[in-house]
């Protein structure tokens, strides 16, 4: 009789997942996931919420089958090796994960099963592609996207997804998974799998239609995608590459297994700017501004319904996390990270290194990053991603009453057009905190303020 345990973490679903697939080739398999208290503190309102939503998602299919989820009292360095040894495994199988404390507490496991003489298989079914499968001539993963993105999309997709015939072996746990006071969201591998369908309606349109917060044009899988309740490389595999749309999809799957595996070289990704000539920057980080800013009070409507959107739900679409994230960064010259970890506390998807790395590249400071002169203007992004303001009206109803494109500068209205509607700056909504076109001078004399010791020349602005 030969016996694994599969430790569910960032992959909380049966279908399509390579660890379970390998622990199912067993005699019989168990079940574990493990109750990290910290972890779970740190996740933030969203994504704790979708996480014990999952869980408990995966815990009911388990049953479904035969079988039952082992809830474990952290930290799992020992509660994995404790659990193992106790039922006796021969293996325990997961799925690897990239962050420099996921790496230790993963080799830190390793060593103690080994001590028991319980083997360990990692897989890497959280990513299309595994870490160290795309590297330059020189062994290190491509700083440039367009270079790491070539490589990738022409390897293979194929993942050891067959399940096996073990049958399901049920062991008492020392956890309580804990209840969500909020009540549980739609995060399961059904649901995932119907949000997926759905999306394959409008995917041949996704190349016009990603960029428009105000339409339903993108997947809206980021969470399950976080949290493994659907597979990437399932997702690639299905989507495919026959219309320009699709190609355009997978890329956007390329950018996130780009900064897991920048981020697996290079644990700095969340904290340190890639491009050392902006260490001197000197950020401004005016705390009423960061304020106004989190809380979707800057004056500028595609910004603060975006911010308003975020705290209300946890989700943004990308098009408004990069205006928002601008806005923060070259508006009010607030240093990224302050930015980067609002966001990673209130993100239902909220990843380390794709945040990091997306924070970056709006800061100008990632690899292959945004140029530091590309400054958003929070007025024209809002007239052409939502050319009628109806986004901007859902999450602002002090604005309803503006027609059309109106609603994206109710500043350059005049005064009676303001009174008809009822608006009065600075009362019912806020006037401007800063003046997009001087605070986009400033930024720009202080990125090259910092570029000039590093010896960078000026590019055109
Ligand atoms: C400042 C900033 C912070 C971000 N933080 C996160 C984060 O913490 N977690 C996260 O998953 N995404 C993050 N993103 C990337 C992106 O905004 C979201 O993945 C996307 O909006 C999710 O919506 P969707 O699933 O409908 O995306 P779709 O457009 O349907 O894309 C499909 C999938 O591709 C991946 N993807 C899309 N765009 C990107 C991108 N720019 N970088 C990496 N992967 C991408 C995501 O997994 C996404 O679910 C961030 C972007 C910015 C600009």
């Amino acid at each position: 009789m030969t016996r694994a345990v599969v430790w569910f973490r960032r992959d909380l679903s049966l279908g399509d997942n390579e660890a379970f697939a390998r622990g199912s080739s067993f005699d019989d398999v168990a079940c574990a996931w493990v109750l990290e208290p910290t972890l779970l503190h740190h996740a933030g309102p969203y994504r704790r919420r979708f996480l014990l939503s999952a869980v408990r998602a995966l815990a009911d299919e388990i049953t479904l089958r035969g079988g039952s989820l082992t809830i474990l009292a952290g930290p799992a360095v020992d509660a994995i090796p404790r659990f193992a040894a106790r039922i006796g495994a021969d293996e325990v199988a997961w799925n690897g994960d990239v962050s420099a404390y996921a790496q230790w507490r993963d080799t830190a496991v390793e060593q103690a099963l080994s001590r028991h003489a319980i083997s360990s298989s990692v897989t890497w079914g959280t990513l299309v592609h595994a870490p160290g499968s795309v590297l330059t001539a020189s062994g290190s993963v491509p700083r440039v996207f367009k270079r790491f993105y070539d490589l990738w999309s022409v390897l293979p997709l194929e993942h050891a997804t067959a399940q096996g015939t073990a049958s399901f072996v049920h062991c008492e746990g020392d956890g309580v998974l804990p209840v969500d006071e909020s009540g549980p969201l739609d995060a399961s591998e059904g649901a995932a799998r119907a949000r997926l369908q759905q999306f394959l309606r409008v995917i041949d349109d996704y190349d016009e239609l990603r960029d428009r917060p105000d339409r339903d044009g993108t997947s809206r899988l980021s969470a399950d995608l976080r949290f493994g309740t659907i597979c990437p490389s399932r997702v690639a595999s299905i989507v495919g590459n026959a219309t320009s749309g699709r190609r355009a999809f997978v890329r956007q799957l390329a950018w996130r297994d780009w900064y897991a595996h920048l981020f697996c070289e290079r644990p700095d990704l969340a904290t340190t700017s890639q491009n050392p000539a902006y260490d001197t920057l000197r950020w401004r980080n005016d705390r009423d501004e960061i304020d106004a800013w989190r809380e979707g009070r800057t004056g500028y409507p595609i910004v603060d319904a975006a911010m308003r959107e975020l705290a209300a739900t946890g989700w943004l679409h990308n098009r408004l996390r990069m205006v928002v994230a601008s806005f923060l960064v070259k508006d009010l010259l607030v240093d990224w990270r302050i930015g980067e970890q609002h966001f990673r506390r209130l993100l239902v998807d909220g990843d380390v290194a794709q945040n990091a790395g997306n924070w970056q590249w709006s800061a100008g400071t990632g690899p292959d990053a945004a140029p530091y002169f590309r400054i958003m203007n929070p007025i024209t992004q809002g007239r052409r991603h939502d050319p009628n303001g109806d986004y901007v009206r859902a999450w602002l109803p002090e604005l309803a009453t503006l027609r059309g494109a109106n609603v994206h500068a109710p500043f350059e209205l005049g005064p009676l057009e303001l009174a008809s509607a009822g608006i009065i700056l600075g009362v019912n909504y806020p006037a401007p905190i800063v003046e997009h076109s001087a605070a986009r001078v400033r930024a720009l004399a202080a990125y090259q303020s910092a570029r000039r010791p590093a010896g960078i020349a000026d590019e055109p602005a």
